[in-house]
């Protein structure tokens, strides 16, 4: 093995015995140029042979290094050893590569990765017949160039990607794609693609007979209902073994009106487009209609109401759908809301949000049935929700409607404490205008007067 010790050794041998046999002969000084000469010689040949192994192509040509002597076999060892380690490294990667190749083409869904540039990096084969990508013309090309909707470019430069976007596949609008995207390293994106043509069908298809149910069962139920009041107004008439039927049938049909009516509305949410802000209207006078209209229903709770609300903020959406939306929320507070209990309503902005707090002092409910309260059909106690004539559906329109005004809802309870449902919608759904109807500044906002009704 080689060593420099063992190489400094062999040099000092090499340099005594030319200069001892040079002092005899009388020529020690040119004897000693000769061999260093020669040593020179000997290792411009071994640096000329490296260099011409390192200028071939190794990639088709895997011939090993000249063999060598000393300090020159030894770097000529070593570097055939590194390349060795690192061809072993490229071909594991290359392996790797190809297995997550292989995987990605298996996949149906297309797998697409996006510079931070916003072009195409990187596809599967699913990409290409769902996208109609080209293999490799369209390297390189901006996305928003190859998949042209403009929804899609909305939702791609907005960044925000909780939710998965459907649009018509490019080029086959009876195909329904649905991306998702997620931003990973600097700035650079991962698409997937997935075609939920079978899966949108069953959606308009389910959507559809619940409207058509809804609406069939309507005038069976408005029959119903009309003879049933008839009945129940000339009670005193009856057998009383009937009374109390009569009357549960009248309730209950009553709440099957309610049904059909929130599940009508529902579905008409669904299938409408969404209110674009461009309608404005004056959320003070939607909320004294509200409280109004709501202690009228329950007059004879006695609770009080409490609306605070600035006169000059003007909403821009649809003034119906809010109606029902706040409405919900203002009944669901006087209905579970014991006789002489307190319902408040304020409203507060900022430059960013507009929130609107429904409170009350009811029943409250219990933290655990917050998480799902939005669902259809959910109720904290069926059977009071019976009595009160629930649906079960009331929530689940108002997360609707909020969330196609680009609002959330928050809920807050305490059992016997009551409830705060908090709507908090983005700046672009509303406006601060002066009192004869102009668009007004922040500044002035700020002094906006808050009247108690
Ligand atoms: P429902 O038609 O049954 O009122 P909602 O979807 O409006 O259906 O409400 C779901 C459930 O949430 C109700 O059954 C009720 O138990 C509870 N809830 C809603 N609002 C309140 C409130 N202000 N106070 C107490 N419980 C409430």
């Amino acid at each position: 093995m080689y060593t420099w010790r063992g190489e400094i050794k062999r040099y000092a041998l090499i340099y005594g015995a030319t200069g001892l046999l040079g002092y005899f002969l009388g020529i020690l000084l040119p004897s000693l140029l000769v061999l260093t000469l020669i040593l020179l010689g000997i290792d411009l040949l071994q640096l000329h042979r490296l260099q011409r192994w390192l200028a071939k192509d190794h990639g088709s040509d895997k011939s090993a290094p000249p063999e060598s002597f000393g300090v020159w076999g030894a770097v000529f060892d070593g570097i055939y050893r590194l390349q060795k380690q690192e061809r072993r490294a490229s071909a594991h990667l290359e392996s790797l590569l190809n297995k997550a190749q292989e995987s990605s083409a298996a996949l149906e869904m297309g797998v697409i990765m996006i510079d931070r540039h916003n072009n195409l990096d990187w596809w599967n084969s699913a990409s290409e017949s769902l996208l109609g990508l080209r293999h490799p013309q369209d390297r390189g090309q901006s996305i928003t160039n190859l998949i042209r909707d403009p929804n899609f470019a909305e939702y791609f430069s907005k960044e925000n990607y909780d939710e998965p976007l459907k649009l018509p596949a490019p080029g086959d609008s009876t195909q329904i794609l649905e991306f998702e995207i997620a931003l990973f390293g600097k700035h650079e994106r991962l698409m997937i693609v997935r075609d939920i043509t079978q899966l949108h069908r069953l959606e308009l298809m389910r959507k559809d007979f619940v409207g058509n149910v809804s609406h069939e069962l309507g005038t069976p139920i408005t029959v119903i209902k009309g003879y049933l009041e008839a009945i129940t107004d000339n009670l005193q008439d009856l057998d009383p073994k009937w009374q109390k039927p009569i009357e549960q049938m009248h309730q209950q049909s009553n709440r099957m009106e309610n049904i059909v009516r929130d599940l009508l509305l529902l579905s008409s949410l669904e299938t409408k487009q969404r209110p674009k802000p461009q309608d404005a209207f004056s959320l003070s006078s939607l909320l004294s209609e509200i409280r109004n209209d709501t202690l009228q229903i329950y007059k004879k709770k006695s609770h009080t109401f409490d609306l605070h609300c600035p006169e000059n903020i003007e909403i821009l959406g649809d003034r119906s759908e809010l109606y029902s939306a706040l409405s919900n929320l203002v009944v669901n507070a006087a209905k579970y809301t014991p006789e002489d209990g307190e319902i408040a309503v304020d409203v507060a902005f900022d430059e960013e949000f507009l929130t609107i707090e429904v409170k009350d002092n009811g029943i409250g409910i219990d933290p655990q049935h917050i998480p799902r309260l939005t669902e259809r059909f959910y109720r904290v106690d069926v059977s009071r929700s019976s009595e009160t004539g629930g649906t079960g559906l009331g929530l689940a329109i108002v997360k609707h409607i909020l969330a196609r005004h680009d609002a959330e809802l928050d809920i807050e309870s305490e059992v016997g404490e009551g409830s705060r449902f908090t709507c908090k919608l983005p700046a672009l759904r509303y406006r601060i205008a002066d009192l004869a109807g102009n668009e007004v500044s922040e500044k002035a906002a700020e002094t906006a007067t808050s009247l108690t009704h």
